[in-house]
């Protein structure tokens, strides 16, 4: 055993906003100072679609046609469905418990809707969105597209009949996750009983976040989270341990950070103003391809 991770906050959601006229998000970073530009590092960016019940649209909501740059999105459907288009020719639909992995790097145009069947029907709908930063050398690596099923992902049973790990990137009790990263990441989702316990292991220097999908866990044996909260630990110590005081679900994320200079806009994230200009000249010249609205 490493010594305890320093628990740094425990955040609430901020204030919600709209993305798009669909997706109803709360900024977990970088909007809050605490964590910054590159304090999650590789990990950007944080819009959480916290639960609520969509009524019925026979017109998907969602957001158009938009380019991203320098980056990966990563959504991750907690309920509901989430369909997705790109200019590299990539299209998925992504159903609850399911991941899509985009990779924009050089440069792809998507649009994002909810699925036009659930989008028919309503109901509940709980998401997350990653922005997970590519370090210099590969940021104009050509557009990728992974699209992660459920049942694909690695799964860890835990000790004593406490739950289950899903490794989406990483990996945890040697199970591995299935996507390919650029930058060592791990991305889990814990599902703990209640009463049950789970510990992870990651390096110091590693940022590392969770976010309570559902339930209520008490940390380190020190703090308690809540549903929707957000817990952002310090760079001393490797150790988490984490209690569920109900049945929970944790989207855990660990991740080397990039050290590089960060310059992000909009939907670039790039390492100089020099390259976001050059991003925005590319896009108006058509480069990031063309795609239907
Ligand atoms: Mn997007």
């Amino acid at each position: 055993m490493g010594t305890l991770k320093k628990i740094k906050a425990v955040l609430p959601p901020p204030l919600a906003h709209m993305v798009g006229d669909g997706f109803r998000v709360h900024n977990f970073f970088p909007s809050q100072d605490i964590i910054g530009l590159k304090g999650m590092s590789p990990f950007f960016l944080m819009d959480y679609g916290s639960k609520r019940i969509l009524p019925p649209s026979e017109k998907p909501k969602g957001v158009g046609v938009h380019p991203h740059r320098g980056f990966e999105t990563v959504t991750i459907a907690y309920q509901g469905s989430v369909a997705h288009h790109d200019s590299a020719g990539n299209s998925g639909v992504i159903h609850q418990g399911d991941v899509q992995w985009m990779t924009a790097g050089a440069g792809v145009l998507h649009k994002e809707y909810h699925e036009k069947e659930f989008s028919a029907r309503g109901g509940p709908f709980q998401m997350v969105q990653l922005w997970v930063n590519l370090p210099a050398k590969f940021k104009m690596t050509p557009a990728k597209y992974q699209a992660i099923e459920n049942r694909a992902m690695g799964k860890a049973v835990l000790p004593g009949k406490s739950g289950y790990v899903e490794v989406i990137a990483g990996d945890y009790m040697d199970v591995k996750g299935p996507a390919s990263t650029f930058t060592p990441v791990n991305m889990f989702n814990a599902v703990i009983e209640e009463g049950g316990k789970a510990g992870f292991t990651f390096p110091a220097g590693f940022n590392t976040g969770l976010l309570v999908v559902e339930g209520e866990i008490r940390l380190n044996e020190e703090k308690t989270a809540d549903e929707n909260n957000f817990v952002y630990f310090g760079n001393q110590g490797e150790e988490i341990v984490i209690g569920a005081l109900k049945k929970s679900k944790v989207l855990i994320l660990s991740g080397e950070p990039i050290n590089e200079p960060v310059a992000a806009y909009g939907p670039f994230v790039m390492n100089t103003d020099a390259e976001i200009q050059e991003a925005f000249n590319d896009y108006y010249e058509g480069k990031f391809g063309y795609l239907e609205d």
